[in-house]
């Protein structure tokens, strides 16, 4: 196919946009907000919400295959569009990803090891969470929270501090996690072909400001046997859903040696950003040959790299960083600067 539809057009969209028009492929976003960042780059937006049958039966129309680029597209609306196009990743992906319950019991339920977790509906049972947990662990919504919004941390609680926490966090369906002791936090970003075949880059590991992803270093300060461990267990996921397309999975590195998975992504992630610079492939350009039936290619990475989260203020970086040699910056054309908004990125190659 020859035209690829992708539901989002906010900078992944964008990216992934970029890399199907430099393999000839024609984009169409469906995304309701005007003049997003994806628009500059695609051939077509069609303006719709995201769960507008006559858009998304549009976008099915108009497209050999169908995409997207966040895991909060409406399960019926990936549904729908799986039933009149190609979509990839399937729509089960979504359904497993957009809820941080069904998520952790996928994961379990195929021998990957996460945090400890109790569905938490009211303040009553937050309590007894809290009390199975020693008073400690993070509540999170089930759904919609990104950035680390919709999350509040307890230290050493009472139960008598589960009071009204369930009604702060919007009265919706939450999950209390345990407090996972972990020595670094990496990811994978891997992907599968139509035909099955797997490919992973390098874990980068990641550090974390005020809930949002500030920086990616590659390679991650851990042993090879925990780099191929995190590789396996991406892979393990990307069988189980029957996945096409890239993923991106987070993980805890403990002391120990082993690994939690903290959350999965059914698209491509911020912590993958790097490869556009540090590899001769990008995370987007092997979404783009992995949905489209392509071969894969090479995951290799030809420098060790940092890559820096530009968000809000720190756009006023980009004159010092463009007058850098070894760094890459990619911005994506938001009119407005806003604090905790991801205005672009850099990367710098460790060279020499
Ligand atoms: P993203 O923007 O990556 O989707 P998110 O809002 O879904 O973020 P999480 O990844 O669940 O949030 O959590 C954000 C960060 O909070 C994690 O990267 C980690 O640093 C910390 N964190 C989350 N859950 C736990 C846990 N169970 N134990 C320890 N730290 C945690
Ligand atoms: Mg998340
Ligand atoms: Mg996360």
């Amino acid at each position: 196919g020859s035209t690829i539809g992708i539901v989002g057009g906010g900078q992944l969209g964008r990216m992934l946009a970029m890399a199907a028009a430099r393999l000839s492929y024609r984009t169409i976003i469906l995304e309701p907000q005007v003049n997003c960042p994806a628009l500059q780059v695609a051939n077509r937006q069609i303006e719709a919400a995201y769960d507008d049958e006559a858009g998304l039966d549009e976008l099915a129309a108009a497209c050999d295959v169908i995409t997207y680029e966040f895991e909060n597209v409406p399960l019926k609306a990936g549904e729908r569009l799986a039933d009149r196009a190609t979509l990839f990743p399937p729509a089960r992906a979504l359904e497993v990803a957009q809820d941080r319950l069904t998520e952790k019991q996928f994961l379990n339920g195929i021998g990957i090891e996460t945090a400890n977790f109790v569905a938490v509906d009211d303040d009553a049972e937050l309590a007894a969470a809290l009390d199975r947990f020693g008073g400690s662990g993070i509540l999170k919504t089930r759904r919609l929270g990104y950035d680390g919004k919709g999350q509040r941390l307890f230290r050493g609680a009472a139960a008598a501090d589960a009071a009204g926490a369930c009604a702060e966090m919007g009265s919706v369906p939450l999950i209390l996690e345990a407090l996972v002791p972990f020595e670094r936090e990496i990811s994978v970003i891997a992907g599968r072909g139509r035909d099955g075949a797997i490919v992973a880059f390098d874990p980068a590991e990641n550090i974390h400001r005020e809930g949002i992803l500030s920086t990616s270093t590659v390679p991650a300060h851990v042993s090879t046997d925990v780099v191929e461990a995190a590789k396996a267990i991406a892979g393990r996921i990307l069988e189980a859903l029957d996945y096409v397309g890239v993923i991106g999975v987070e993980f805890f590195a403990l002391a120990d040696g082993t690994l939690k998975v903290n959350e999965i992504a059914p698209r491509v992630h911020n912590s993958g950003h790097w490869t556009e610079a540090a590899c001769v492939m990008s995370q987007f350009e092997l979404h783009i040959r992995a949905i489209a039936g392509q071969a894969l290619g090479s995951t290799a990475r030809h420098s060790d790299c940092v890559m820096e989260n530009l968000i809000g203020d720190d756009i006023g970086k980009v004159p010092g960083l463009l007058a850098e040699p070894d760094t890459l910056v990619h911005l994506y054309g938001k009119a407005e600067s806003r604090p905790g908004r991801k205005m672009g990125h850099a990367t710098r190659l460790k060279r020499g």
